[in-house]
């Protein structure tokens, strides 16, 4: 548990009209009660009521009038006694005030310590703690709406059913330990067999959204390629316009590493390589080539745009080993007409002027990106990231590892240790490992023998 207090400003630096800072623990009312001056003491205020305070330094001098917001404990985001300072937002005032926190008895809160101390105090599993975070770093509707699903806990529920599911198990396979002379009966093994099938069959439906997850969280890797004047930069800018983006090109790197987000459909993109994209220009333009092949290789999504007025037989194709279902071909300038050699069914006629195509172009690479799966997502935009993945295969590895150990009719005892394995990663998923506590829970509801 934590004794201390911490806190920190909670919202981002810069001016603007309000910036908040936050104080949690259990002397939240005593530092912030140091700073501020209130017409009652802050204990007699009531739970999420606001006042008005006047915040003073040392000297008695005002830096600020601002908005106290208190939280009791354990109604709270962490689950401790909350302050909530609503201050202006100059750079100058905040610090002040948080030096002010910090002297009267707060410590400096760790990135992502309130949240950590929301998890440790049982507010929230550890998927919702990281859903906050994707929830924050979300680029698109999409991963938006996957991350609140997992906020709200779908991704923990899903885990803690199975979690029950086999706890179930174990304490019957337990329960053949502590009472050896008892056979297993055939209906009983039917019934465990099923049940850890069924969990298994949960675990790899979970095991195939780590794919989308990463996408939502990361974006999907997309090269959009083809020969200078093709109108790559005119596609580009089209799709840009089209549902408003969050451009973030990342700071401090060389220019031909810059990376551009588009959504699609709800679908964060991750361009890579724009360098031959938005420069031109020979230099950048050559530099960029020989990057772009290597990209082309990794990426989920490569968009080749070639002159759909030019012969098929004069355009000079890409040339990669990226599997057909990731690429994408578009004839573009199809406003000018399409040439005859290219064949009705052979690439997306688009026109980056007229807009024509368009929408077959965004579905196409809602599609591809997806994978055919795009209805799941679209609906239970659920999905699971790296750490979750790593734990679901070690779950879905010691469920078969139970499953043949109980076809080859071991020592319960052996069955037991692959079984317990399988909850050990389930509890990781949401951060719980306090298997002994629940099985004894369970298994004195047994009472065979007794
Ligand atoms: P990039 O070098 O491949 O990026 O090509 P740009 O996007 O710079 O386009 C090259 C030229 O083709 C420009 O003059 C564009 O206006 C023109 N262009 C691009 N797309 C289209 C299109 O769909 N239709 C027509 N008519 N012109 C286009």
């Amino acid at each position: 548990m934590n004794n201390d207090t911490i806190a920190a400003i909670s919202t981002a630096l810069g001016e603007a009209a309000i910036s908040v800072l936050r104080v949690s623990g259990p002397q939240a009312l005593e530092v912030a009660g140091t700073v501020a001056r209130t017409r009652k003491p802050l204990a007699e205020l009531k739970p999420r009521q606001t006042q008005l305070a006047d915040l003073l330094d040392k000297e008695g001098h005002v830096i600020d009038h601002a908005m106290l917001l208190r939280f009791q404990a354990p109604a709270s985001y962490t689950g401790e006694d909350v302050v909530e300072f609503h201050c202006h937002g100059g750079l100058l005032v905040t610090q002040r005030v948080l030096e002010l926190l910090l002297a009267a008895g707060a410590r400096a809160a760790e990135p992502g310590e309130f949240t950590q101390r929301a998890f440790l105090n049982g507010k929230m599993d550890l998927t919702q703690a990281e859903a906050v975070m994707d929830l924050i770093h979300a680029q698109s509707t999409l991963a938006m709406r996957a991350a609140n699903e997992q906020l709200d806990g779908s991704i923990g529920r899903e885990a803690l059913q199975m979690r029950e599911d086999l706890i179930h198990v174990l304490a019957h396979i337990e329960a053949f330990i502590d009472f050896p002379e008892e056979d297993i009966s055939p209906e009983t093994g039917e019934a465990m067999l099923a049940r850890i099938e069924a969990v298994r069959d949960r675990v790899r439906r979970m095991l195939a959204t780590a794919e989308h997850g990463r996408i939502l969280r990361t974006g999907a890797r997309t090269v959009i390629c083809g020969e200078p004047n093709v109108g790559k930069s005119s596609l580009l800018n089209m799709l840009l316009g089209f549902e408003r983006a969050i451009v973030s090109h990342a700071a401090g790197t060389t220019r031909d590493t810059i990376e551009e987000m588009l959504q699609v459909h709800g679908i964060p993109l991750r361009l890579v390589d724009t360098a031959g994209l938005r420069e031109g220009g020979d230099e950048v333009e050559r530099h960029g080539m020989t990057r772009t092949g290597r990209e082309i290789e990794r990426a989920d999504l490569m968009i080749e745009v070639v002159d759909g007025t030019r012969a098929r037989a004069e355009t000079k194709r890409v040339e990669t080993t990226l599997e057909g279902s990731r690429r994408l071909l578009v004839l573009n300038k199809a406003d000018l007409g399409v040439h005859s050699s290219w064949s009705a069914d052979e690439g997306l006629r688009v026109s980056s002027v007229t807009r024509e195509g368009v929408e077959a172009l965004r579905a196409a690479i809602r599609d591809v990106v997806l994978h055919g799966s795009a209805s799941m997502m679209m609906d239970h935009p659920v999905a699971i990231n790296a750490r979750h993945k790593s734990c679901f295969e070690r779950v879905s590895a010691s469920l078969e590892a139970t499953l043949e150990s109980l076809l080859r009719r071991d020592a319960p005892e052996f069955t037991a240790i692959e079984a317990r394995e399988a909850l050990q990663a389930l509890g990781e998923v949401v951060g719980r490992v306090d298997i002994e506590e629940i099985l004894d829970e369970v298994f004195r509801s047994f009472c065979i023998g007794k």
